[in-house]
């Protein structure tokens, strides 16, 4: 049995922690040594570290915690918008406008003509309805808190009427029959899951109905012997009614993306188009910039949410309004979008193009980790929900063997590689990789 009090004291380790101090601070420092301690009284090992080998450890164990938890990855995972890993990449544009706002004081809620109080929509109030075509907009802390508010500013206390086969579940706690009953709204679901007449709206709209509501089925597909009601026609339903119609997008976006060789998504005009009086969308799904949720419609309707007491539980704070702003600017001008606009320049990139980084890639990986590496068709998603079915053509790395193991190593580098395990191989995707350099970088970490 190893003599536990031949341990060296606290005080006698913090003699020789001058530069740790430095670094982590003398509590900090304390913290790890008594930890460091413990474990050795708990194990009692044979023979006892002594005070260098404490001390050693101790400087180890501290750099790993000193790591932010949150800390830059690769996402090789082949899905652009991955929720997990934080969705959308901001524009540089974003990115200045962002620390620009947290560095200074900045013009929030003060109006620079008047002098007076100004409003934290207004930035972003103008843009938004010149690039939907709404009347009015207002924004939020995401999407889930624009359904929250639209549902509870129109419908507290009464139905709001939904088709069974549009009563999604997003993830975590977002399903639209929680959110519904979140909000106080009685949720009122017509038609069956596959197929939805319009005749069940009629039949469902009486004294108690307080809006229609079209969700977009996001992440997935009903396909098959189907029937759903267009927004159009529920919109001319909804009006006849003297009801609103909401449309809730989910991703949406602001452009038409086979402009860029992608599948179409519904965009925001669209809805607007279509007659829908709220349509929500969020901001880090296509639209490439910080999480956020846009509600935009009929001026009448962006008031009343505007007073709702929930919007002040909900708004957003200024770094991501600003980093929205400069989002939106970007979409001023399409041409150059693809080049400015990080998911977009992703998602449209070409095979070939991506084939050739994985062929300069896949020896000097190979070399670098000392398995087998070989390259790999892939096939990317958008992620987040949007075009659940729709594959985009890739190409990347496949690792083996073992691909736990190796998933497992690549996500303890300091800057952490997250791909995929398929068919036994570790699949890395690098569709997301902005540049070979990335990789070799975070392999040699
Ligand atoms: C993603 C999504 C939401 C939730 O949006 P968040 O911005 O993640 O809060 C709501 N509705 C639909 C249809 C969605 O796709």
């Amino acid at each position: 049995m190893s003599d536990l009090r031949s341990l060296p004291s606290v005080d006698r380790l913090l003699a020789d922690c001058g530069p740790l101090i430095q670094t982590h601070g003398r509590p900090a420092v304390t913290v790890a040594l008594r930890a460091e301690l413990a474990t050795i009284r708990a194990n009692r090992p044979d023979p006892l570290p002594d005070a260098r080998e404490i001390l050693i450890r101790v400087v180890k164990s501290m750099a790993s915690e000193a790591q932010s938890r949150l800390r830059p990855v690769l996402n090789l995972t082949g899905t652009v918008l991955h929720t997990n890993l934080g969705r959308a990449l901001l524009a540089e544009s974003a990115i200045e406008a962002a620390v620009a706002a947290m560095r200074a004081p900045a013009a929030l809620e003060f109006d620079l003509d008047s002098g007076g109080r100004g409003e934290r929509d207004s930035h972003l109030r103008g843009l938004l309805c010149e690039l939907t075509g709404a009347e009015d907009a207002t924004v939020v802390n995401n999407n889930a808190s624009a359904v929250l508010i639209v549902l509870n500013t129109l419908a507290k206390g009464r139905e709001a009427i939904v088709s069974r086969g549009e009563l999604i579940e997003i993830g975590g706690a977002f399903r639209m029959p929680a959110i519904m009953e979140q909000a106080g709204c009685i949720l009122r679901e017509v038609g069956t899951t596959n197929r939805t007449h319009a005749k069940d709206y009629l039949q469902a709209i009486g004294p108690d109905t307080g809006l229609l509501m079209k969700v977009h089925t996001s992440n997935y597909r009903i396909e098959g012997f189907t029937k759903e009601v267009s927004a159009p026609e529920l919109a001319l339903m909804a009006h006849q009614a003297g009801l609103p119609l909401v449309n809730d997008l989910g991703s949406g976006t602001l452009v038409d993306l086979r402009r860029w060789g992608l599948k179409p998504e519904p965009t925001v005009a669209e809805a607007v188009a279509e007659g829908a009086d709220v349509v929500t969308f969020s901001g880090d799904k296509l639209l490439g910039g910080p999480q956020a949720g846009f509600i935009v419609g009929k001026r009448e309707i962006i008031t009343a949410i505007n007073r709702n007491p929930l919007k002040r539980a909900v708004r957003m704070d200024k770094i991501r309004i600003a980093a929205t702003e400069a989002t939106l600017r970007l979409y001023r001008d399409p041409d150059r979008l693809a080049d400015r606009l990080p998911t977009l320049r992703l998602l449209a990139r070409p095979e070939p193009e991506i084939r050739a980084q994985a062929e300069r890639l896949a020896p000097r990986v190979a070399a670098k980790l000392g398995c087998r590496v070989r390259v790999t068709d892939c096939a990317s998603q958008i992620g987040s929900g949007a075009l659940p079915t729709e594959t985009i053509p890739s190409a990347g790395l496949a690792l083996g063997p073992s691909p736990e193991a190796l998933a497992e190593r690549l996500r303890g580098l300091s800057t952490p590689i997250i791909g995929r395990i398929h068919n036994d191989e570790l699949i890395l995707d690098l569709r997301c990789l902005p540049d070979d350099a990335a990789l070799l970088a975070a392999i040699s970490g």
